[in-house]
């Protein structure tokens, strides 16, 4: 299928270190306009599913050279205060090397100082650490909950934190008030597709506060299926059926055939909708399912005033 690459608004410009979010401009993309920005480059969570390793290879997450004189550049003379920072989308902000470094504590107190609205996506309970400036400033946090099966994840994410301590993450935060959000992503078959998963999930996020769900199917690369077909070698033939076989080549991925990626979402969406909550997928193409303001969660960041640059 032929991409029909998005324009990008002209005052969205690339910092050093904040760049702007397009990392594979699929047209099935329906994410605004918004920039990313990671504080490390690789990510120890090492999920088996990861689509950055096709870009950035399989490393644990290591600090930048000069990364904080990189991003004050950014923030002070680049970021267009417009548009929201998603930290992170091609590594996670709190791998277990964070705990040690704060490198992504140190950039939300420099968001914070500048005003600035950001949305964190992450797989780990220490994000809690951080409640105390993220309170302070204009930002969501989304968690990323594939499974409440601790021995699952353990395989699926396996740097991650276990799937309860995530859950209550989003409790403290929400407790705090601190907009959450949950990403139930990927979906996949025969791993996490089942209807009592799903909505054991959600009730836990609904239970902790969370009122927002975006999802999506697992999209196959190369590298990534070669990795779930290691881990679930009982599952090898039939994901490889499913999406090298009959799925769809899209926009540099292997989709599942239409018909069985509606179903999947809609699993997920009939759940949501008994709840309450807003619902949204994430580079799906399913528009009509969409039942919350934005699909990334940015309508969840606050808006307070922003602050002047020179600081
Ligand atoms: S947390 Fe995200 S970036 Fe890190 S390995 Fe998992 S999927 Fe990849």
């Amino acid at each position: 299928m032929g991409a029909a690459r998005r324009p990008l608004p002209g005052d969205l410009r690339p910092g050093r270190v904040v760049r702007v979010f397009d990392p594979w401009r699929s047209p099935l993309c329906t994410c605004p306009p918004k920039y990313s920005l990671q504080p490390y480059t690789g990510c120890s969570h090492f999920c088996q599913y990861c689509y950055a390793t096709s870009y950035i290879g399989r490393r644990p997450s290591t600090l930048k050279r000069g990364y904080v004189e990189r991003l004050l550049y950014d923030l002070r003379h680049v970021v267009n205060p417009r548009y929201h920072i998603d930290i992170s989308t091609s590594s996670d902000p709190y791998p277990p090397e964070e705990r040690v470094h704060g490198i992504t504590r140190l950039t939300l107190g420099y968001l914070v100082k500048y005003g600035l609205r950001a949305l964190i996506v992450t797989k780990s309970s220490l994000v809690v650490r951080d409640a105390d400036i993220i309170s302070r400033g204009n930002i969501a946090v989304t968690m990323t909950v594939t499974t409440m099966d601790r021995g699952l994840a353990a395989k699926l994410e396996p740097g991650a934190s276990p799937p309860r301590d995530r859950i209550e993450a989003l409790r403290r935060l929400s407790e705090r008030g601190i907009p959450v959000g949950l990403r139930l992503d990927p979906v996949i078959p025969y791993v996490n597709d089942d209807v009592h998963s799903i909505r054991e999930v959600l009730e836990a996020a609904y239970e902790a506060g969370v009122r927002f769900v975006v999802t999506s199917t697992y999209k196959a690369r190369p590298d990534n299926i070669k990795r779930m077909a290691e881990a679930f070698p009982e599952l090898a033939g039939k994901l490889r059926r499913l999406y090298v076989s009959e799925g769809d080549w899209m926009h540099g991925y292997w989709y599942l055939r239409s018909g069985l990626r509606r179903r999947l979402m809609e699993l997920v969406y009939r759940e949501a909708r008994r709840l309450g909550m807003q619902f949204a997928t994430c580079r799906e193409g399913f528009s009509d399912m969409m039942r919350a303001p934005s699909c990334d969660g940015s309508h969840l960041i606050p808006r307070r005033g922003a602050r002047a640059r020179s600081g």
